[in-house]
Formats: structure tokens, C-alpha cells, sequence
């Protein structure tokens, strides 16, 4: 078994920057299954499925072979055998996949494949469920999150550098929208663990963050 160290929080909260400066640190591999439940949407996206036709996604599900591989130490994501990961940050793709990860199929679907991860590597794993259902015995846990308007303001920045038309409103919309459909699922809704360390980041630098959670670690 590896070393595991599981983020769990909403959307914006920091968790992808945070776990990959962790892994980086501690020499781990980040394991961002964000990135796989998106690389799931794309795949319903391309056979032309609506988000809220949840019967046609769960028998889509066994047609999209997600792996997983490590170059230069970044995560790529390959769909079919189709490295896939520059579309996954795409709006539409991040629209369709909070919709569609809420499918128990597609959740079942990635699930074996983030436990070998966690059971072969030491790892750091950030998603929305990983404390409390993926990796229940994690030897760290932790919830992290920040203000919505924080998100908002982080989520908008980044758009704006990457050259994208965005509205700070409709933007801080989403992410409400994300929040709620995470955490009031039916399969595996958001919620902080039981045993997982709390962190708000809204007024804490990244590195303080960074150096929270390694100080939990062995
Ligand atoms: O974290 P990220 O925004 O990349 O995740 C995309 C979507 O996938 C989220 O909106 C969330 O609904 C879903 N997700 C999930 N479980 C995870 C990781 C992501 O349901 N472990």
C-alpha cells in the first residue's frame, strides 16, 4: 500500500495547485481525478449525450477506457487511447462532467482504477469523494476549501490570463451551481470526512496551505 494523502473540497478551492506542490515536495504522484470524471464528460459529449440523460450516460459508461500516465511528472489523460488531456479544462466539458459524475455508473466506473493508483503509488489524491468512499483509510485527509467569493475571484482571474471572455457574475454562478449539485447527490455527495483535517484557504497564501498539510504527514 502507498503512502495516501486524499484532498477532498468545491470547485475553486485550490485543491489542484495545493496536491501538486505537495506530490512535487514529498516526491508523490498527484492524482487528479478531477481529470478523469472530465475525460468521462468528453466522451458523452462526443457521442452527442445530454447532460441530464443520465440513462444514456450510464450505458455509455463501458465504451470509454480512461488511462492514466506520467510525463515530465504531469498527469495525461488518454481516452480510448487518445491523450485527451488539453480539452479537459474546457467549460463544457467541466459543465457536463459535474452533471454526469453524479451517474453511480461513471463513479463505479473510475473507481478500481483511483484505488490501484492509491494502492501501487504514494500518492496525493484530490477529487470530492476520495476521503470519505475512494480511499477511506488515507493516512492523511483533508477538507479543504475557501469563501464562494474567493473561488469566484481565483476561478476568474485564471480565465482572464488564459485570453477567455468571462463575466465575474456568471462565473461565481457556476461555481454555486457546481457546489450544490456536488454536495447534494445522491452517490457520493461532497461532505468532509470524519477524520479529515479542515483547512478554509481563503486568507492563507499557498504556501501556508502547503505547509499545513505536509506538517499532518509522516
Ligand atoms: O475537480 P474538477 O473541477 O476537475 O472536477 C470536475 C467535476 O467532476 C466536478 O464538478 C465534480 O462534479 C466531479 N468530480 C467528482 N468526484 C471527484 C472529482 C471530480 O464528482 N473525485
Amino acid at each position: 500500500m502507498g503512502y495516501n494523502i486524499a484532498i477532498d473540497g468545491p470547485a475553486g478551492a485550490g485543491k489542484s495547485t495545493i496536491a501538486k506542490k505537495v506530490a512535487k515536495e514529498k516526491g508523490f504522484i498527484y492524482v487528479d481525478t478531477g481529470a478523469m470524471y472530465r475525460a468521462m464528460a468528453l466522451y458523452f459529449l462526443k457521442l452527442g449525450i445530454a447532460p441530464e440523460d443520465s440513462n444514456s450516460i450510464a450505458k455509455a459508461c463501458t465504451g470509454a477506457e480512461i488511462k492514466i500516465a506520467y510525463e515530465d511528472g504531469m498527469q495525461q489523460v488518454y481516452l480510448n487511447g487518445q491523450n485527451v488531456t488539453d480539452r479537459l479544462r474546457e467549460e463544457m466539458v467541466g459543465n457536463m462532467a459535474s452533471k454526469s459524475s453524479a451517474v453511480a455508473e461513471v463513479r463505479e466506473h473510475l473507481l478500481s482504477l483511483q484505488r490501484e493508483l492509491a494502492r501501487t503509488e504514494d500518492v496525493v489524491m484530490d477529487g470530492r469523494d476520495i476521503g470519505t468512499r475512494i480511499l477511506p483509510d488515507a493516512d492523511v485527509k483533508i477538507y479543504l476549501t475557501a469563501s464562494v467569493e474567493t473561488r469566484a475571484k481565483r476561478r476568474y482571474r485564471e480565465l482572464l490570463e488564459k485570453g477567455e471572455d468571462c463575466d465575474y457574475e456568471k462565473v461565481a454562478q457556476d461555481i454555486e451551481q457546481r457546489d450544490y449539485q456536488d454536495m447534494n447527490r445522491q452517490v457520493s455527495p461532497l461532505c468532509q470526512a470524519e477524520d479529515a483535517v479542515f483547512i478554509d484557504s481563503s486568507d492563507m497564501t499557498i504556501e501556508e496551505v502547503v505547509e499545513a498539510i505536509k506538517a499532518l504527514c509522516r
